[in-house]
Formats: structure tokens, sequence, C-alpha cells
């Protein structure tokens, strides 16, 4: 904190995953010993570079880009790049924190890393995109590669902007290494179940904890899922498949409510097909209601809360609401959407809580598996990566429930996904001696 006081989204995250680890340390001074924990909570390396780009009108922007490249111990940095005015330091080097943990839950060779820029892509054409996405690429090339570090998307940064950073990383380099960048087309050398992975993930695990800690299921479960974005329009999809009905979603300005449960292909035709806005959605459904102020999706009442728009949208106030409204389970799709108060609310009125390093990791575990079918020169079908999805989700849960068992706190799966992803890579750490 002294160091770096001003880095409240890192500490924050940093803070849940020691207050974690108080419970086994005792049991290994050899993590004391080798200063394992002051090591993995700096950074490898911080890469902050200038990104000038002209617009449509021939003025020219100068926007920071940066990447985080925060623990390369058990395989190469792995994590998404974010394109979003707020981006700063402190918010990437949380989002770099956690992805070390979530990378190492999937069972994956993979480390941990973030990257992005303070760049709004709302609202700008598709040639203003793609000049700053190649000067973005003009410096980061030189950081990546298919052993060193593997970006992929997140906020701001869908398939248009992987497509316009991999033309830019093959000019520049001259050499066609598709498993450089995950989240591709699949014409070269994406993944199919990529873009549903995170949302389809989310739904997989929430499922499991559903039905092992609870005996339930989403069947007959009505749903409230924040954002309208990648994630949240898979997990709306999953949801629905597995007989949930998701009645509201949300955007930065405001929130739709469909008590019929949302019509998925209006919502994937207005933010898919034209990148327009969630109120749209009342124009072509009647009896739907649209609400200025994202927040207030929370008064909807559901079974199942799936936060997937960005991080710290619920506070105390908001997560008692949604236990007053009847909640039974809570799963985090976006990266720390809730605040360690409002989960400590979940947590004592004795809701599920699935926290996002467990939670979304299908985005990353389904990276994973691009890049082995990149090593590999081939492509599995839909079903093959959706069936591994599945799998390793399952897993995940199982691992943190176990941790938390192991630990004396059964069921919380902060602690158990915090201590499960940490051993892991503590443990190469010390293998591999002080680097
Ligand atoms: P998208 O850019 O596709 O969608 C983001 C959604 O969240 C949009 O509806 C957006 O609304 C809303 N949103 C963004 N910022 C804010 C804000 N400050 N306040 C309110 N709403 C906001 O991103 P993704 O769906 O990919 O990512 C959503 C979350 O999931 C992020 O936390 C991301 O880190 C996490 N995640 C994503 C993964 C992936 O595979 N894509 C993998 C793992 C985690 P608007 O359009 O108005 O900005």
């Amino acid at each position: 904190v002294t160091r770096d006081p001003d880095q409240r989204e890192f500490h924050q995250a940093v803070l849940e995953v020691l207050e974690s680890l108080d419970l086994i340390v005792d049991q290994h001074p050899e993590y004391e010993k080798h200063g394992i924990i002051e090591t993995f909570v700096e950074p490898e390396r911080m890469i902050s570079f200038r990104v000038p780009w002209v617009d449509d009108n021939g003025q020219v922007h100068v926007n920071r880009g940066y990447r985080i490249q925060f623990s390369s111990a058990i395989g190469p940095y792995k994590g998404g790049l974010r394109f979003h005015p707020t981006v700063n330091l402190s918010i990437l080097k949380f989002l770099g924190f956690e992805q070390i943990l979530k990378n190492s839950l999937t069972g994956l060779p993979m480390g941990g890393a973030k990257g992005g820029a303070d760049f709004d892509p709302k609202g700008k054409s598709d040639a203003e995109v793609m000049r700053f996405c190649q000067s973005f690429m003009t410096e980061l090339n030189r950081h990546i590669g298919q052993f060193v570090d593997v970006p992929a998307g997140d906020i701001g940064v869908g398939g248009r902007e992987i497509g316009y950073m991999f033309g830019q990383y093959r000019r520049i380099r001259g050499s066609y290494d598709a498993g450089v960048l995950t989240g591709k087309g699949l014409s070269f050398g994406g993944s199919l179940v990529r873009t549903e992975a995170t949302g389809y993930g989310l739904c997989y695990l929430t499922a499991e904890m559903l039905k092992a800690m609870k005996g339930e299921s989403f069947d007959g479960k009505t749903v409230v899922i924040s954002g309208s974005g990648n994630v949240a329009i898979f997990a709306t999809e999953k949801a629905a498949q597995l007989g949930g009905k998701v009645v509201a979603l949300s955007d930065s300005n405001g929130y739709i409510h469909d008590p019929n449960g949302v019509n998925l292909d209006v919502v994937k035709d207005i933010k898919l097909g034209r990148r327009g806005r969630i109120k749209e959605y009342v124009d072509a459904v009647p009896g739907s209601t649209y609400t200025e102020g994202f927040r207030g999706i929370w008064n909807v009442p559901c079974d199942v809360a799936l936060p997937c728009a960005t991080q710290n949208e619920i506070d105390e106030e908001i997560a008692k609401t949604i236990v007053k409204n009847g909640a039974i389970a809570v799963a985090e799709g976006a990266n720390m959407p809730c605040r360690p108060e409002a989960i400590r609310v979940f947590q004592e009125a004795g809701l599920l809580f699935a926290p996002a390093k467990a939670a979304n990791a299908g985005g990353v575990a389904t990276s994973g598996l691009e890049m082995s079918q990149n090593s590999m020169r081939y492509a599995w079908p839909f079903e093959e990566v959706d069936r591994r999805l599945k799998d390793i989700m399952t897993t995940i849960f199982h691992n943190a429930y176990n941790a938390s068992v192991e630990c004396g706190v059964p069921g919380d799966l902060v602690v158990g996904a915090n201590i499960a992803g940490f051993k892991k890579v503590a443990d190469v750490m010390l293998a591999q001696g002080l680097i």
C-alpha cells in the first residue's frame, strides 16, 4: 500500500487473497522463508507505451497502452486486453493478479497477465478502430509470442479488434504465429466455443454449485444478468438452455426488464449485429420496460444473480436488496463485480457465492484449448470443445470446494479458489527457485 497508494482495485484484489492465505501460512513456513507471497504480488514486468493514431478527420490522438506480465511460473503470460477509458495501472494490475490464480485453476499451463489502453471504442468508426489496433500492436508485438505472452479480448476487445491486431502482428513479424493471440476468427486459427466460453462456463459452474451444494438446478429459476456484452449474452443463452428464465440485462446507461424472459435474438441483433444500446430492446419487444441507471437492475427480484458487466458494480446496499428479494445464488461473470462488503452480505445470508476467478475461468480455459489446437494445426468440433469446457468448469468447482473443506471453511469458494489457485503456482515458484 505504501508503494502504490492510489491502486485501490489492486489492493482490494490482493487483500482478499492474503486474507485467504492467512488460513494456510502456518502450515507452509516455506512460503514465508522463500518470500513467495512478497514475490507473488509484484508483477514480473510492467510495460507502458504511447499509442498514436489518426481519426477519420485527420486529427491525431495519443492513448496510453499497457501490458502487465504478472507471472510466468506455470506457463507463458496469458490474459486479455481491455480498451476502455477507465483503464489504468491499478485496474490492470488487479486483473493481471486475479488472472494468475484463475489460469492456475483451469489446470492448463498458462501464466497471468493483462493489458489494454485507455481508448474508448464507443462511437468510433471501423477504420478508426483498425488504425488504433494497428498502432497498439506496432509496439505490443515485440513483447508477445506463443511461448512468451498470449493476449486475448476483454471489455472493448472482441473478434473485430483481435482480427486487426493479428493482421498487424503478422505484417510486422512476417510469420504466421497463430498461437500469439486467442479469440481469433474461426477462419484464421480461432476455436469454436471461444466466443460463448465465458458465459457458458459461468453457467456450467453455477449449475454444478447449485447441484452439489443445494440439490438444485437452473430449471424454473428466474435469473438476472448485468451487462449485455460478450459474457452477459452467452450466459443468457446457456442459462435459458438449462431451463432458467433471464428477465433483465443492462449496459452502462440502464437496464431492460422483460418478465416473459428476454428474447436473445433481439439482444444479439442490437448488440452484436449493430453495436446498439440495450434500450432499443423495448422498441422490438412489447411488454418489456427500460429504466435509466445500470445499478437499478438489482432491484429486479431473482433466484440467481449473475453480474457480468464490470468491477465493483454490487455494493453492500445492492447485495442486501438481492438477499431481501430471495436470491439463492450469486456467481461472478465479470471480474470482481462484488465489493468485499457485498460478498460478506451474501455469505452471511447463506447464499451460494462463486467468485470470478473460478466462475468466469471458462473464457481463458477455452483460450488455452485454442492454443492447443493452434499447436496441433487442427480444430476440434464444437461439441468436443464444449465438453472439455464443461469438464474444466466442473473440476474447478470441486477443486475450490474441496480446498474450502480442507481449510475448515466448507462451501466458502472465495477461500477455496484463492488457495487452490495459489498453491499450484507457489509450489512451482519454490521448485524453480528465486527468479
Ligand atoms: P464487453 O465489452 O463485451 O461488455 C461489457 C458490458 O458491461 C457492456 O454491456 C458494457 O456496457 C458494460 N459495462 C462496461 N463497463 C461498464 C461500467 N463502467 N459500468 C457499467 N457497465 C459497464 O465485455 P465482456 O462481456 O467481455 O466483459 C465483461 C466482464 O467480464 C469484464 O469484467 C471482463 O473482465 C470479464 N471477463 C470477460 C471475459 C471474456 O472472455 N470476454 C473472460 C473473463 C472475464 P456499455 O456497452 O454501455 O459499455
